[in-house]
């Protein structure tokens, strides 16, 4: 007698499950469990062999997410794999200078539909599958057990849940309390609120790229593109950059940036913010500065496979003007979040920006990623995030 409702899959569909990727997708199943929508479901091969235990969500087209690929109480499993992702941040991240991470990564990790990141002792959860919603509680229980926080907060706000059938969901999960925070990171201090801000309220993955900038920062004059509260500025002008600007539509994101700024003690003429449209401020001749280092750190372009040939002539589009714009000996960073624009296909769209642009362009630097996401070998749609450090002669 099994434990648990019994999904079984077409003959010849197991593969990608026994090399351990996480989704099972609808037009691969054979018998549909008698479940109730989110629970944890055995899933078998056509041939009756155990795979895997998975959340089941029938109202999306990954109707099953792996979530334990051995045998026995699948709870206990997601457990230890928590455990372990916790176990990797304490190597790199305990008594360091870095104080907001990203303590569970998905997939990443080999837990699809659960985001922890830690800001400071606070822990805040996103939750983007509905078999991770139904173990909300489970969660918080794990998470108290594992690192003692003083809050968790939970931030279900990103379009993931949308294609689950679920609403987004925010609040406080465990202790209250106000939603500002201040974190660090390498010295650099930003105060960031929960309850306003995109993500979970930073985006962590950049971190190396912005100690990169930092090394690279003195004696330059910066232009942070797409700045969200301007990170890579803000790192800039603690390396030592002369001044760094940021852009972005978001102007509560800028007032937090500026805010920073002084919290940091920069002053406040090495860092103006443009309230607009990145491409339309690119597009202005002359630029404000004559930037010599321009930072393209643009969201995901292409979020479907579909939305790839647009992605492809928007990210030539901004690194031709981003080139046109610097002088000889400028340096470039310019960055894709979209996983659909894999390396082979984003160099390329930089290629073309730079034949228009008519500069010679050499890459100094491939993307240098931050520990807190690792990239799940099995698991490849967990490797979206990819920089290119370009001199620009
Ligand atoms: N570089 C940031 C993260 C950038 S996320 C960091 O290190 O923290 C992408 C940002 O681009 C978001 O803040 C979003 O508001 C902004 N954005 C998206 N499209 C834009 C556009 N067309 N013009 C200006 N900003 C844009």
């Amino acid at each position: 007698m099994a434990d648990h409702p019994i999904l079984t899959l077409k003959p010849e569909r197991e593969i990608h499950l026994k090399n351990r990727h996480h989704a099972i997708f609808k037009n691969a199943v054979e018998t549909f469990p008698d479940a109730p929508n989110g629970s944890i479901v055995e899933v078998r091969s056509a041939a009756g062999e155990f795979l895997c235990y998975a959340t089941y969500n029938p109202r999306s087209f990954i109707c099953g997410r792996a979530v334990a690929f051995e045998q026995g109480d699948p709870l206990q499993a997601m457990k230890r794999t928590i455990k372990r992702a916790v176990e990797m941040r304490r190597t790199f991240f305990d008594g360091g200078d870095v104080t907001a991470f990203r303590l569970v990564n998905a997939e990443g990790d080999g837990i699809p539909g659960l985001i922890v990141d830690a800001y400071g002792d606070i822990l805040v959860v996103q939750l983007t599958t509905l078999g991770m919603d139904r173990l909300r509680e489970w969660v918080v229980n794990v998470l108290g057990e594992l690192v003692s926080p003083r809050g968790i907060y939970e931030k279900s706000t990103g379009p993931a849940r949308k294609k689950e059938g679920m609403e987004g969901k925010e609040g406080w999960l465990r202790g209250t309390g106000g939603t500002r925070l201040e974190v660090a990171e390498r010295g650099v201090r930003s105060i960031i609120d929960l309850a306003g801000s995109q993500k979970t309220g930073l985006f962590l993955d950049q971190r190396e790229m912005r100690s990169l900038v930092r090394q690279l920062a003195p004696g330059r004059t910066v232009l942070d593109c797409f700045s969200y509260v301007g990170g890579f500025a803000l790192s800039a002008l603690a390396g030592g950059a002369v001044s760094a600007d940021a852009v972005d539509y978001d102007g509560d994101a800028l007032e937090r940036a500026k805010e920073n700024a002084a919290l940091n003690g920069f002053a406040e003429d090495r860092f103006v913010t443009y309230r607009e449209n990145a491409f339309d401020f690119l597009r202005r001749k002359p630029l404000p500065k004559p930037y010599d280092f321009i930072v393209l750190d643009p969201p995901a372009f292409a979020k479907r496979s579909s939305d790839i040939e647009p992605a492809k002539a928007a990210y030539t589009d901004i690194n031709r003007m981003a080139m046109q714009a610097l002088p000889p000996g400028g340096l470039l960073l310019t960055c894709s979040c979209s996983y659909q624009m894999d390396i082979t296909l984003f160099q390329t769209a930089v290629f073309h920006a730079a034949r228009q642009a008519d500069r010679t362009v050499k890459i100094l630097q491939k993307h240098r990623h931050a520990f807190d996401h690792p990239i799940n070998i099995f698991h490849p749609e967990t490797d979206y995030l990819k920089s290119l450090l370009l001199w620009v002669e």
